[in-house]
């Protein structure tokens, strides 16, 4: 440039200085340029993230959307499978645990746990759908805006029973058939251990009176039953006990039946060698229940002077107190039954409880006479089959009465006697009780108006039944 004033431009920049400020401007070009460079590729590398993270979400809905139906239809029948399972398990053991297991209260967590699986199981599964969504998504950027659109799809999710629930109602149908199990184990343990101790007392009874080839049979259930006890609860098939037990006890009815038929017919066989035969006499038997006490000793005394036979019905725990009494008794050629320990009704009381009161009793008499009980007169005449069943795999015959005195009821040897002679006929079985003083001053006359009639009197196990031979 050029100026009227030539010394003037000797006072402008000079060349160094115009110098300095081009390269600062090509400086900060390069730095503007390269930041913006950098920035460029930093959007870029956030946009690259973006678009991959929604894609991956896109992917999984639909993949979800494709397979969620499938997954869920599989996790409720693998749900409903293993419900079945505990279900088909746990019925059964229900059922066959009635009556099986002692307290009813171990049976009903399992009653309630299966009805509530087989109301899950019956109920009709639904599978919910809801809808996943992947917003939309925008590239704010000037030069090259983008946008990936939002995305939806229908996604099943489970089922409603859900399998959780199912699972869960199975593990409570299988924890409650285990607890059933065990205590039908338990009672199946107690049971076969009762049944082998009856067993083993008929072998020890029975043994010396039939010799052991007719006991072969009980021996071997006894052995069979100790072998499976000795394993213990645990080890133990309920089913297969309760299947022992039942041939352990059928087998020693049987064989007490047998027997307890022997003996009997032993002594109407030695009555007739006597000259009694109740199947042509008029014979009569007295029975006095609920001694020994200390008028059985008067009463004794009356028996011997008139000759006459009687069977005295015991409680043993009276035996207990007077043995020297029942001693006397059967010294005096009478016959002693059974009348239980302390005179309960036994039908009311379970099968240890009856075996105790008769067991008691027949170890008291034995002990206290030496002659061993095979009557029982159950108290209040009663009785059931079950207490029968008992009674025999005892050794005892069930024998009740078919003249009621109602002595206990009169008090008045008058209107005993009178009862008696109004009533009796061939092959009656009298009921009196010798705990009554007025039972027993009745007793002479009583005798003498029998014998006035030509009855026979003779001990309860010869009179004949209507329907005996
Ligand atoms: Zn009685």
């Amino acid at each position: 440039m050029s100026t009227p004033h030539g010394p003037d431009a000797a006072s402008g920049p000079g060349p160094r200085r115009r110098a300095r400020r081009w390269w600062i401007a090509a400086i900060v070009a390069v730095l503007v340029a390269a930041g913006a460079v950098v920035a460029g590729v930093l959007e870029h590398r956030a946009w690259v993230g973006t678009v991959a993270t929604y894609e991956a979400e896109v992917a999984r809905v639909t993949e979800d959307a494709a397979t969620s139906r499938a997954r869920a239809e599989e996790a409720y029948a693998a749900s409903r499978d293993a419900l079945d399972d505990a279900v088909d398990g746990g019925r059964p053991v229900l059922a066959g645990s009635e009556g099986q297991v002692g307290d009813p209260a171990v049976r009903a967590p399992l009653a309630a746990a299966l009805d509530q699986a087989e109301r899950l199981r019956d109920a009709e599964v639904t599978y919910p759908v809801s809808t996943r969504t992947v917003e939309e998504v925008t590239r704010p950027n000037l030069f090259r805006p983008q946008t990936l659109p939002r995305v939806e799809a229908e996604v099943v999710d489970g089922s409603d029973p859900a399998p959780a629930e199912l699972h869960a109602a199975a593990a409570a149908v299988t924890a409650a058939t285990a607890v059933v199990v065990e205590a039908r184990q338990e009672w199946a343990l107690e049971e076969l251990q009762a049944a082998a101790t009856e067993g083993r007392d008929a072998l020890t009874e029975l043994r010396p009176q039939v010799g052991a080839a007719t006991l072969g049979e009980l021996d071997a259930a006894v052995t069979d039953a100790e072998a499976m006890t000795d394993a213990g609860a645990d080890a133990l098939d309920p089913d297969d006990a309760v299947a022992l037990r039942d041939t352990l006890l059928d087998t020693t009815e049987t064989l007490w039946t047998d027997r307890l038929d022997q003996i009997v017919a032993d002594r109407r066989r030695a009555a007739r060698a006597d000259g009694v035969d109740c199947r042509e006499d008029r014979c009569v038997a007295l029975t006095f229940d609920d001694g020994p006490v200390a008028e059985t000793q008067r009463l004794l005394r009356i028996l011997e002077r008139k000759d006459a036979p009687a069977t005295f019905f015991m409680v043993g725990d009276n035996v207990a107190a007077r043995p020297e009494i029942a001693r006397a008794v059967v010294d005096g050629g009478h016959l002693v039954g059974n009348h239980t320990w302390n005179h309960p009704q036994l039908t009311t009381l379970d099968d240890g409880e009856v075996r105790d009161e008769i067991r008691r009793t027949q170890d008291a008499v034995t002990d206290a006479t030496g002659s061993t009980p095979f009557l029982l007169r159950p108290p209040y005449g009663d009785v059931d089959g079950r207490v029968r069943s008992l009674a025999t795999r005892t050794g005892l015959d069930v024998v009740l009465w078919s003249l009621d005195t109602r002595d206990w009821e009169s008090r008045d040897a008058r209107e005993i006697r009178r009862r008696v002679r109004a009533e009796v006929e061939p092959g009656s079985n009298i009921l009196l009780h010798d705990i009554h003083a007025t039972s027993v001053d009745a007793v002479p006359k009583i005798i003498a108006d029998l014998r006035k009639e030509n009855y026979v009197l003779v001990t309860a196990d010869l009179l004949v039944g209507p329907d005996e031979p």
